[in-house]
Parts: structure tokens; C-alpha cells; sequence
């Protein structure tokens, strides 16, 4: 249970909900420092560099992007308000990555405009891209491989031939041929094969498989990949008792596979990047609640303040959030489902949970929010997404995105009698 602590005590919280509304995000900044500084130095040995672009869409937040930047951090993007949120936040040129998949043409041209890397998800995407830009491609360009049915003895990798994106290994070299015969000049190559992996010789599997085909794509087209992005998905300990990835150890597994297959090849130092969002940021945020009501009928419940609109995850997919009552832990533990207000049954942030036995008016503390959080929020019912507060380590936070009202709401209606603000 270690490593689902609150940063701050009881007290202290209490005080801050005094002063904040509930229900908001709480984020901890020092924590998600400390955590990019320690992502970093696994990776200080990579010849070519090292960089992280933050997934931006795990917490669109140009605070928190601006702190990612200052800690050395590009930013991932897949939609124009994503490239918006990076260019405001000093994220820009080559420090975006515009990862496309299903893509129209003006998010292209943006990508474009703001000197994005772009990265392709389809051969075919090559013809609608030099369209999109009027007739020409940019001077670096990246691909997005799906290794599908893997050779034999990679079962790490799982069950790539499943999903909607990239190209096969065939097409990427025709993309690579047919880029460079357009006038391409740099190359990266990109894949992304996993979600939330806590098994760190995935990771170092993903890389070897890219390694072997920089080396390959040298020996046949005589084409030199310049970086080598493996995407994101290195995953976070939601349950108890997971233990987080041992970034130190990820970091020296990819090495050992840079140093049998980079170097022997005699390869120019290749630049290494990924694109983590959920483990950035993901265990330093906190969905803070209160209880409002508990009732007994065949099940136990505790109702929060909170609900789907604020953290959408454990209704969606069934996921497991650590969930804490801050003033009773220690005390009678009892079994709840834990709910919002929707009238969705769905809406459910635990199931059958024994957690510290709240009564109403009781903090509650949902853990790692701080990824897919806030930003899958959605306003059915009605349902108002909450503020956004930044701990930075003193007594007080700042407020980072305030709470939406209900003008806000109805903002897109015309109609008399609601407080549309106009
Ligand atoms: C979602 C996504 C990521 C980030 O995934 P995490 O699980 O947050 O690390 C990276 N790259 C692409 C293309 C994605 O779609």
C-alpha cells in the first residue's frame, strides 16, 4: 500500500477542501518532477539524446505541459486543440510529435505549420499528406510501424495484428522508399504496441525490435533512421499491490539492445524518444470527494460528491482506483460500493470495496487521477467537470483550471430563460 500516500497529511487536506470546493483534481508537482528527473537519467547514456513528449491527451493542461517543458519534456498530439494547448505552453517545432491516425487534412497543416514531427499511420497517408500541404512533404518524416504477428519468442509483446494502427513491415519500407524518392530527408520510426505495461522487458523488447530494423532499413535502403520513438504505455501500479516499473532497469535493458544492434551495425548515434503520458503524470494526481449520503439496501453504499463526469475510468473500462478516506484510515474498515450521482449504474468508482468506513461530510481521496482523469470528463446529466488545483509544495495550491459553471453549460444554446451569460 506504500505508494498510494497522500503528499499531504489529514490536516492539511482538510484545510484545503475548506478553501477549494470539492469535488477537484489535486496534483502534485513535486512528485511529477522528481518522477520526470528520475525518467531522464535512466535514459542519460543514449547517445543521440533522450526525450519524453508527454501524451498530452492524459491531462490537457497547459500548466501542467509549461512544467513538463521546463523539465525537458515535447509534447504528443493527436487533434488541433492538443497542438494548441502545446504551442501556448512553449511546446513547439520539433519538440511535437503529431502522431496521426484517422486525420483531417487542416490538422495536418497545423502539425505542419507549427514544424511538428509528423508521424504516419498509414502508407496511403503519404499521398493525403503532400495534398494537404499544398504538394510537398516536410524534411522529416516518421512512421508508424505495427510489427503484427510477431516472430517467434516475442510473446511479450502481445497481440499487435489487433489494432487499427500502422503500417506492416512491408509498406514501411515502401513508405520509407517513396518518402525519400519525394524529397524526405530525415526519418524517424515509431511504434506503439502497448497500454499501461508494468513489465519492463516489454519495453526493452519494443526497442530491440526497432533497433534490428534501423539496421535493416540502413542494409536495404541505405536509409539512416535519425531517432527511434517507442511510443508510450509504460504503465502505473493502480492496485496495491503493483509495483511501478523500474525505470533504471528499462533504461539499462534498452541499452544492453542498443549495444548488440545499433553499435556492431556501425550506425551513427540514433536519438531516442518516447511518448509516456499515463506514467508522467498519472500516480501524482488525486480526485478529493466528500461523501455525501450512505445507504444499506442488499449492498453497502457510499454516494460522493464526485461522478463520471470527474474520472470516467473505473464506469468505462472497470478499472481499479485506489480509493482512501484520509481522516479514518487506521480505523473499522467496512465493504462499499463506491458511487457518484449519474443515473447510470455504471457510475461506480468501486465495486464491492473495503476501504476506512466513511460517514457523510468525510474526505475521500481517489488515487491516480493525475492520467485520462480530469480529460475524459463528459457533462451527461448535466454533470459539471471540477477544478483543476496544482500542489507546488507549499500550504497552498494554485488554481490551474477552475470548475465549470453552468453558463458554461449551456454556453452552446440559444435560448431564453438559461444563464447562458450573453
Ligand atoms: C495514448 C498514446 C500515448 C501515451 O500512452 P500512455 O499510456 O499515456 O503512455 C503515446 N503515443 C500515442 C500515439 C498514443 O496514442
Amino acid at each position: 500500500m506504500t505508494h498510494h500516500h497522500l503528499p499531504f497529511s489529514p490536516d492539511q487536506l482538510a484545510t484545503l477542501a475548506a478553501r477549494h470546493p470539492t469535488p477537484f483534481h489535486l496534483y502534485d508537482e513535486v512528485g511529477i518532477r522528481k518522477n520526470a528527473r528520475a525518467f531522464y537519467q535512466a535514459f542519460a547514456w543514449v547517445p543521440g539524446g533522450f526525450q519524453n513528449y508527454y501524451a498530452v491527451k492524459a491531462l490537457p493542461n497547459p500548466h501542467i505541459l509549461d512544467l513538463l517543458r521546463d523539465e525537458g519534456m515535447g509534447g504528443d498530439c493527436s487533434s488541433l486543440a492538443e497542438l494548441q494547448l502545446c504551442a501556448a505552453a512553449g511546446i513547439r517545432g520539433e519538440n511535437i510529435v503529431f502522431t496521426s491516425n484517422d486525420t483531417p487534412a487542416e490538422e495536418y497543416r497545423q502539425a505542419h505549420a507549427l514544424g511538428a514531427i509528423i508521424n504516419l499511420d498509414d502508407l496511403s497517408h503519404l499521398d493525403f499528406l503532400q495534398q494537404a500541404l499544398g504538394g510537398r512533404l516536410p524534411g522529416v518524416l516518421c512512421f508508424r510501424y505495427n510489427p503484427g504477428p510477431l516472430k517467434e519468442g516475442n510473446a511479450i509483446i502481445g497481440k499487435p495484428e489487433e489494432a487499427k494502427y500502422g503500417l506492416t513491415r512491408e509498406q514501411l519500407f515502401e513508405g520509407y522508399r517513396q518518402a525519400r524518392d519525394r524529397g524526405v530527408r530525415r526519418f524517424g520510426l515509431h511504434t506503439m504496441v502497448a497500454s499501461n505495461e508494468l513489465n519492463p522487458q516489454y519495453f526493452v523488447e519494443t526497442a530491440r525490435l526497432l533497433f534490428d530494423l534501423v539496421v535493416e532499413l540502413q542494409a536495404r535502403l541505405g536509409l539512416r533512421i535519425e531517432f527511434v520513438n517507442l511510443g508510450g504505455g509504460i504503465g502505473i501500479p493502480y492496485r496495491p499491490e503493483q509495483t511501478a516499473v523500474d525505470l533504471a532497469a528499462v533504461g539499462a535493458g534498452i541499452r544492453t539492445a542498443y549495444e548488440q544492434t545499433i553499435v556492431p551495425a556501425g550506425l551513427a548515434p540514433l536519438r531516442l524518444v518516447m511518448e509516456c503520458g499515463r506514467m508522467v503524470t498519472g500516480p501524482y494526481g488525486y480526485l478529493v470527494s466528500r461523501v455525501l449520503h450512505k445507504k444499506a439496501i442488499y449492498k453497502n453504499y457510499v454516494g460522493l460528491d464526485a461522478c463520471m463526469a470527474n474520472l470516467m475510468r473505473p464506469g468505462m473500462y472497470g478499472s481499479y482506483h485506489h480509493i482512501t478516506v484520509p481522516a479514518r484510515e487506521g480505523g473499522p474498515r467496512k465493504v462499499y460500493d463506491v458511487t457518484g450521482s449519474l443515473c447510470e449504474n455504471n457510475d461506480k468508482f468501486a465495486l464491492d470495496r473495503e476501504i476506512a468506513d466513511p460517514q457523510p461530510g468525510d474526505l475521500v481521496v481517489i488515487h491516480d487521477t493525475g492520467a485520462h482523469g480530469h480529460a475524459m470528463g463528459f457533462n451527461y446529466n448535466g454533470k459539471l467537470r471540477s477544478a483543476e488545483l496544482l500542489w507546488q509544495g507549499g500550504t497552498d495550491v494554485r488554481v490551474i483550471r477552475r470548475a465549470e459553471t453552468l453558463t458554461d453549460h449551456f454556453a452552446t444554446l440559444d435560448f431564453p430563460g438559461l444563464p447562458t451569460g450573453g
